[in-house]
């Protein structure tokens, strides 16, 4: 055992069950505290890219996942206008091939199942559901796992509690942006949608990005817009027929054909999005935060998870190796502002207005698909500290 055993991870979402197995991989036992009685989240689908991937095929994931999720053949830019393609970035076959990891889209649900399976299977690992962890002081922990914590891990999410345990820990911010979620039957689904790739539908102010979820023959739908906080919990449904409302009136301009699916669609689903952009992560040797609970970001290079499972691994890795909280922070600090300025140019070109957009759309539809696809090497290609 470290120093740092026994660990208590207060938070069983993506990040609390993958840092659960990245510790006993180690060697490190762990104590997983979990509000919610059964795990399951509000439907929606998840883009792991190969940094991800990477981290989950390394746990001995990968044979599960790849039965349960698809490898998109690219990534798709498309105007919402005109439904003219932008550009394209290969994945599929490419994406193995280039960054040595898979791209694949699945439900959250199903990547939850898989490690909420390990973690079950894994001697090393106690779940506790039902046990919100309010106060995650090393004392109140102490009673319930009947011996004080080496580490507390907060991987509770952008509201966290145990944040409350780190001074100078960041907020949650409103970010002006809202997503909308819901998932349409693939019978349902109009022509344009493509089952084969990751599309991004781009217009000025807000972005739709569809992609198939095949286990469950649906396709999954966000629409991100830029626009004031609806005063909601994330997930919520608000009023019959008012998020509609809301959705169409963000759309209205749009091309015909996605102006028609939104109107037919099921109703959807609000989502504030707030970020956590600054602040301190850890306190002294005792307590540490990953995942949302530490860097909660926009999903517009859809890396929140992958960043989550990225920290997991990595956490374990410098535990092991007894290196100090602040050596964590720091190294994953300078990849989290990494990550976050590349969705800060995703935001910028893809609500781009006016002559930014054809801008925008000049010099993507000069470059090859595969320079694109170089753009993202430091960013797919990670090879994370092991
Ligand atoms: C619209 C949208 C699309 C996205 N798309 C992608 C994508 O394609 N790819 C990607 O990589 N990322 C994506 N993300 C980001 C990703 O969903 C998050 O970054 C990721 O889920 C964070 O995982 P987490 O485990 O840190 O937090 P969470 O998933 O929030 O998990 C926190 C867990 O802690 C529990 N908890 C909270 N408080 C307590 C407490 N007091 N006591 C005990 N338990 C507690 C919660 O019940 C929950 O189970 C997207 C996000 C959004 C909003």
């Amino acid at each position: 055992m470290t120093r740092y055993g026994p660990v208590a991870i207060v938070g069983a979402g993506i990040s609390g069950l993958t840092a659960a197995l990245c510790f006993a991989r180690k060697g490190i036992a762990s104590d997983i505290f979990e509000q919610t009685s059964a795990l399951s989240e509000t439907g929606a689908g998840l883009q792991l890219s190969p940094n991800a991937t990477r981290v989950l095929t390394k746990l001995g994931l990968a044979p599960q996942l790849e039965q349960i999720w698809s490898e998109p053949s690219a990534i798709c830019l498309v105007s919402g206008t005109s439904l003219r393609p932008i550009a394209s970035v290969p994945s599929g076959a490419f994406a193995r091939d280039r960054w040595k990891s898979p791209y694949g889209v699945l439900h959250r649900a199903d990547l939850q199942r898989v490690l909420l399976a390990a973690v079950e299977a894994e001697p090393l690992c106690r779940l506790h559901l039902g046990a919100r962890m309010d106060d995650a002081s090393r004392g109140a922990l102490a009673r319930v796992m009947g011996k004080e914590p080496g580490l507390v891990v907060g991987a509770d999410g952008v509201w966290s509690k145990v944040r409350n345990c780190v001074q100078g820990s960041g907020k949650a911010r409103f970010s002006g942006n809202v997503a909308w979620r819901l998932t349409l039957d693939e019978a349902s689904a109009p022509a344009m949608f493509d089952a084969s790739n990751v599309t991004a539908f781009l217009s000025g102010g807000s972005h739709l990005v569809v992609y198939p979820l095949p286990r469950l023959r649906r396709f999954n739908v966000i629409a991100i817009v830029s626009g004031r906080d609806p005063n909601g919990t994330p997930g919520r449904t608000l009023p019959h027929g008012e998020a509609r409302k809301q959705l169409l009136a963000a759309f209205s301009g749009w091309h015909p054909e996605i102006v028609d699916m939104l109107r037919k669609a099921p109703e959807p689903t609000v989502w504030p999005l707030y970020e956590v952009s600054d602040g301190a992560w850890h306190q002294g040797e005792e307590t540490v935060l990953i995942g949302d609970a530490a860097h909660a970001m926009m999903p517009f290079a859809a890396q929140g998870a992958a960043m989550a499972i990225e920290d997991a691994f990595e956490l374990a890795a410098f535990a092991a190796g007894r290196e100090p909280l602040a050596a964590f922070a720091d190294h994953r600090k300078r990849r989290i502002a990494r990550v976050r300025s590349r969705g800060a140019f995703n935001r910028f070109a893809y609500h781009a207005r006016g002559p930014v957009k054809l801008g925008r759309d000049l010099v993507l539809s000069m470059r090859r698909p595969e320079s694109l696809a170089a753009d993202f090497d430091w960013l797919y290609g990670y090879e994370p500290r092991d």
